[in-house]
């Protein structure tokens, strides 16, 4: 599978939402397009064709410009089956393969995007992989997780595992910039950890420049993300000082989002 078929416009949207639109030649697939507007003035502008939309979840910010963008193209809509996603016509529940240029005559070399069930945030969320590119919606944020709006920290914890064994190089398109935030809490989750303190530094460069910190990769996560790295010391001696009782990593990663809610 070719992976460099594709390039990633990033499309800020809200307030600090990010919708993703990968370009094949002429034709675009967007991910999580919650508002509509700017995804066509960004398909306006580049001069091309909406052929797929992918929802990660049923939130509001991540399909509310389903039904906008359907009145003016017909597009196949892949999502959660379990959750109700407006448009959807290829209900996907985890465990499949999909081309989202398929029908559009560029199946071969536009990729196979995998699609994994990631429940947590929301019971039916999905996550989509394509070669080196992980789009993850709001399981996986920059140094943070989504919150446990739906599902359990044992779901949550599992989906994240689930993410954390691709490769290290993958890239990871999550839909919020929440990094820097994030990072405040990592930095007191593990105090002693100068990946996080070097991170912060590099992630504050980049928000004066007024650039996104997102993607980051699964290396870089997995070296500052608490919510990744429940089983150091440094992480369970925090859950502990939050009322952690055990030190199994499901409890660490409960303790640590109970004391992120709050943070
Ligand atoms: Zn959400």
């Amino acid at each position: 599978m070719k992976t460099e078929s594709f390039d990633v416009i990033s499309i800020p949207a809200f307030r600090d939402n990010y919708i993703w639109l990968l370009r094949h030649g002429r034709l675009a697939a967007v991910v999580d397009p919650g508002d509509a507007g700017p995804v066509q003035a960004v398909l306006a502008r580049e001069g091309l064709q909406l052929a797929a939309i992918l929802i990660t979840h049923h939130h509001a910010d991540h399909q509310g410009g389903v039904a906008k963008l359907l009145e003016d193209h017909s597009v196949e809509v892949f999502g959660p089956g379990a959750e109700s996603i407006t448009g959807l016509t290829t209900p996907l529940y985890g465990g499949e393969r999909i081309r989202p240029f398929g029908a559009f005559g560029a199946a071969a070399e536009a990729g196979e995007f995998q699609v994994l069930a990631v429940p947590g945030h929301t019971l039916g969320h999905l996550a989509y992989v394509c070669g080196n590119r992980l789009f993850c919606g709001d399981t996986l944020f920059g140094a943070g997780c989504g919150r446990l709006f739906e599902g359990s920290p044992e779901q949550m914890s599992a989906s994240l595992q689930s993410l954390a064994i691709l490769p290290e190089t993958t890239e990871v398109y999550c839909a919020h910039e929440y990094t820097e935030m994030n990072l405040r809490f990592a930095a007191a989750a593990e105090p002693g950890n100068p990946a996080i303190q070097q991170r912060i530094r590099e992630a504050a460069v980049l928000r004066a420049r007024g650039e996104s910190t997102v993607p980051s990769t699964l290396v870089l996560e997995k070296a500052t993300n608490p919510f990744l790295r429940c089983r150091e010391p440094a992480a369970i001696a925090a859950a502990k000082r939050h009322g952690c009782a055990g030190e199994d990593p499901v409890s660490v990663f409960a303790a640590l989002r109970a004391w992120r809610n709050e943070f």
